[in-house]
């Protein structure tokens, strides 16, 4: 291929995002976050701190862990399904939300599920909640390997549209829920990996909310506690000849690897303020209720007035 096409491709794959607008919070009173996994909610291009400025602003948090996390840990499945559900109930606590709803579907292996099924559990959570605003991963993002990833946000989308519908599992209604349509959704991803949607807005962290989302992906100490990052980092320094003053100052391994996660939360924090230019921010897809229909969104800024 010609190198000047492969050059306009590169341009078209990686659009460059050098400023991005910030975002306000939603009016509500209740957020609910669905992942498939216990850290989901808290990691690099998660939402930790997103979700801890909802919750500083008022709002009940509940978060759906959608597999059974039986991979992640070197304990077995059994075990680490247990220890991984009790970290995310730690990361919860440091983030302020209320409950974690497990669906326990298996960790890895999602491709061949019933989807419609694991949709009917979201309604039902959501018809039961009745969330202001969801967050979860975006289910247009390219480049996402992971099944559990691309199948809960995919269901997720769908559940949020769908439980609005009184004809979709009317059977819910005779346990006395509500057909209930969620009205902003903001999703996670890699997007600056290109294709697919971008993000479109950056959330601006305060110092406290940069702080639980550090926090709170720390407390995942099965997955980030082990030691092995610092170490792993030392032996490539050592190579050079180089090596990490902080890291002798730290207790041990364990510490030393606390310190290099919350530098990489901050650093992905500056990134993304700088981009909107605030000292720290989240950067996702929202979409709003508005944007179903082609320029509504526009008639109604045009049109609509306050109700006297
Ligand atoms: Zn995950």
């Amino acid at each position: 291929m010609h190198i000047a096409i492969l050059l306009i491709l590169a341009a078209v794959a990686a659009p460059a995002q050098d400023s991005l607008p910030l975002g306000k919070l939603p009016p509500g009173r209740v957020l609910l976050v669905a992942q498939p996994h216990h850290d989901d909610h808290t990691t690099d291009y998660g939402m930790g701190g997103l979700i801890a400025r909802f919750v500083e602003h008022g709002f009940e948090g509940y978060y759906v862990r959608g597999s059974n996390d039986e991979k992640d840990g070197a304990h077995g499945y059994g075990r680490n399904d247990i220890i991984n559900l009790k970290e995310t109930w730690d990361a919860i606590r440091i983030l302020g939300m209320k409950k974690v709803i497990s669906l326990n579907w298996r960790n890895d292996f999602m491709n061949p599920i019933p989807l419609d099924e694991l949709r009917e559990q979201l309604i039902f959570v959501i018809r039961k909640y009745r969330p202001d605003a969801v967050l979860g991963h975006n289910p247009w993002e390219h480049y996402q390997k992971n099944p559990d990833h691309r199948n809960v946000a995919r269901a997720l989308v769908e559940a949020c549209w769908l439980a609005g519908y009184e004809t979709v599992h009317p059977e819910h209604f005779d346990l006395g829920l509500k057909p209930h349509s969620v009205p902003h959704y903001y999703g996670k991803g890699r997007l600056d990996w290109g294709l697919g949607q971008i993000s479109n807005i950056a959330m601006e962290l305060n110092e406290s909310q940069e702080r639980k989302k550090e926090l709170a992906i720390a407390a995942h100490r099965n997955v980030y506690g082990s030691g092995g990052a610092a170490r792993a980092l030392s032996a490539e320094l050592a190579k050079e000849g180089k090596y990490i003053p902080e890291f002798e100052r730290a207790a041990g391994e364990l510490e030393a690897s606390d310190m290099i996660t919350h530098w990489w939360m901050n650093w992905t924090s500056r990134q993304i303020g700088r981009k909107a230019g605030v000292k720290y921010a989240g950067s996702h897809n929202y979409t709003g209720g508005l944007y179903h229909l082609p320029g509504l969104r526009e008639f109604v800024a045009q049109n609509a007035e306050p109700v006297r």
